[in-house]
């Protein structure tokens, strides 16, 4: 048994059959054959080892011509490992003993050779494992040539294992198979991350190297309460995790009886408690959680699948179906477009392989390159608006001119739509997001152009903090209780409250139970969340007073370090509700 630890991304405990997608994205499933069909296996075997030595003697062949021989030799240690008798009857006795097929007998010996050479760390063999991984992808691809399965047709439920995985991959999931996954790489609030809330399954990303250590098939829990991925399982572990996991199950389900109250504090004080989405169909998961809103639609998730922008109907479809779903009492955030960095690109702008994308033209400052695309949103947003209580957002504005420009031209198409005599609603409140910290520098002078702020934390912790978002390995700098965030927090409500408009947070910091005293005490009236997380903020609103809040805010922000605020807040928490906390 051996146990890897990541982020957790989605709650809950799953334990089930690993499916293995390697940097390639070869499935290895753990396969048996009927014991007639051993021998016909090991001669596919023997074809799918003879196919993968000419390949690599092609490749000395190559690389010798190219570049002399000295370079062609490093294939020749891969002519000479594919051809070792030793290797081939291990692979063979894999086969004829276990019944194992050929593409599992392969990568299970090969896999345990690499994991050899690694664990010598040092020396000449070291390196040897990389090659020898290579050489497991180039029997695996000769193997199973086209006969390479997809994701989207798996046909029992499984655990899926990725290096990482993009969003629109994440977001081609079936949640009815994939019952969990987990990542080598991700942080936190990566758009990943962001995929598990919408297809509601238990996740945990950044868990470093560890493909290496599991095959297809192997039994694998996934802790997405706790951030941990274990392979192969004791039964002593096995049996604590199901009863984990059905305790978990009854403190969610007694959780929906909270569906119809308000949250409010023990004082009484109303907190708007709103769901994020990426989808139309979340607009039920919303309602499932008795959100007051959606306070933050992310419609760059429009674009999965498309081969083409999506028109101007393609947009209003979408909205059209959340405001309906929602019902007119209930407000709906439509955000701008937010494409570029980790997002996906746009057909008609291809990604432009930028060296600092985050940094690049992503977002409002790609819509305000491409006014069509910006315009053709635009103007479905304000079509919507004829329907149900729709508001209008801008993400990553950093200038006040770059939000009076997004201003102008939303004017501009007014006027358009006017001309044409299409309905929409005159008095369709603007909102921006605040998180580029410039944003909250400016809070004051971008408070008296909108009707509304929003702060975005998974960015504005990660421009904060100069720790980009999706790297684990700076997952320890990214953190939304960092003082320097906190101060930036501070000054936009502050803004907000000065100037009269709302303003709320939809980064997943709101999400997160061990926050929730320190945005209650800094103010905070409005939170939009992940649908799921909805019942679980309820319980902890309603189980405090602002007063009480605003004692740990204070005390939280005489701490010094992030570190110390997050325990102290973990604590805090813990103290009032302690099954919301880990
Ligand atoms: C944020 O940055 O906090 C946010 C909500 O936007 P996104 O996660 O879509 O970048
Ligand atoms: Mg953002």
């Amino acid at each position: 048994m051996e146990i890897k630890r990541g982020t957790p991304v989605f709650p809950g405990v799953t334990i089930g059959p690993a499916l293995v997608l390697d940097t390639e994205g070869y499935r290895i499933p753990q396969r048996f054959i009927a014991s007639e069909q051993v021998e016909a296996e090991v001669e596919r075997f023997r074809q799918g080892q003879a196919a993968a030595v000419l390949e690599a003697e092609d490749n000395r062949r190559t690389v010798s011509d190219k570049l002399g021989g000295q370079y062609g030799a490093i294939f020749t240690f891969h002519v000479l490992f594919l051809q070792d008798p030793t290797l081939q009857q291990e692979i063979i006795s894999a086969i004829r003993e276990h019944g194992w097929a050929a593409e599992y007998a392969v990568s299970r010996v090969m896999r345990g050779h690499a994991k050899d050479f690694e664990r010598v760390a040092q020396g000449p063999f070291a390196s040897r494992a990389a090659d020898l991984f290579d050489l497991e992808k180039a029997m695996l691809r000769n193997l199973l040539g086209h006969r390479r399965e997809q994701l989207q047709h798996l046909n029992v439920p499984v655990v899926v294992l990725a290096h990482d995985l993009t969003p629109s991959e994440t977001a081609a999931l079936d949640p009815a198979m994939v019952h969990a996954f987990a990542t080598e790489a991700g942080g936190r609030t990566s758009h990943t991350a962001i995929m598990a809330g919408a297809l509601e399954i238990p996740a945990v990303v950044g868990l470093g190297k560890f493909l290496t250590d599991v095959s297809g098939g192997d039994l694998v829990i996934v802790d997405g309460n706790r951030g941990l991925v274990i392979l192969d399982p004791d039964d002593e572990t096995r049996a604590s995790y199901e009863v984990a996991r059905k305790s978990f199950h009854k403190f969610e389900s007694g959780l929906t009886q909270l569906r119809e109250l308000p949250a409010q504090t023990r004082d009484g004080v109303r907190i708007a408690l709103l769901g994020n989405i990426e989808f139309p169909h979340e607009a039920d998961h919303c309602l499932e959680r008795g959100a007051d809103g959606v306070g933050l639609y992310r419609t760059e998730f429009l674009y999965l699948g498309l081969q083409s922008d999506p028109t101007e109907a393609e947009h209003l479809d979408a909205y059209l179906r959340v405001i309906r779903a929602l019902g007119p009492q209930r407000p709906v955030v439509i955000r701008t477009l937010d494409l570029g960095a980790d997002k996906f690109a746009t057909p008609s702008e291809p990604a432009n392989h930028e060296r600092n994308p985050f940094l690049g033209l992503r977002s409002v400052r790609l819509c305000l390159k491409n006014l069509p695309l910006f315009k053709t949103q635009m103007r479905a947003i304000l079509r919507a608006s004829a329907a149900g209580d729709v508001r209008i957002m801008f993400p990553m504005v950093s200038t006040l001119a770059e939000l009076r420009e997004c201003k102008r031209i939303l004017a501009e198409v007014k006027r358009d739509l006017d001309a044409e005599g299409v309905p929409f609603n005159r008095q369709l409140p603007i909102g921006t997001m605040i998180e580029v910290p410039s944003a909250a520098i400016m809070a004051s002078q971008l408070a008296r152009e909108v009707d509304f702020f929003s702060i975005g934390t998974n960015d504005l912790v990660q421009y904060t903090l100069a720790a980009d978002r999706t790297n684990e390995h700076v997952a320890s700098l990214y953190n939304p209780a960092d003082p320097a965030v906190l101060q930036l927090i501070r000054m936009v409500v502050a803004a907000a409250e000065q100037q009269g408009i709302t303003v709320n947070v939809c980064g997943e910091m709101s999400g997160e139970p061990m926050y929730t005293l320190l945005l209650l005490g800094m103010g905070l009236r409005q939170l939009s969340v992940t649908p799921h997380n909805i019942p679980e903020i309820k319980k902890l609103i309603r189980s405090v007073s602002v007063e009480e809040a605003e004692a740990v805010t204070d005390e939280a922000l005489r701490l010094e370090t992030g570190r110390d605020i997050t325990n102290f807040l973990r604590e805090q928490t813990r103290r009032i509700l302690p099954e919301v906390v880990g």
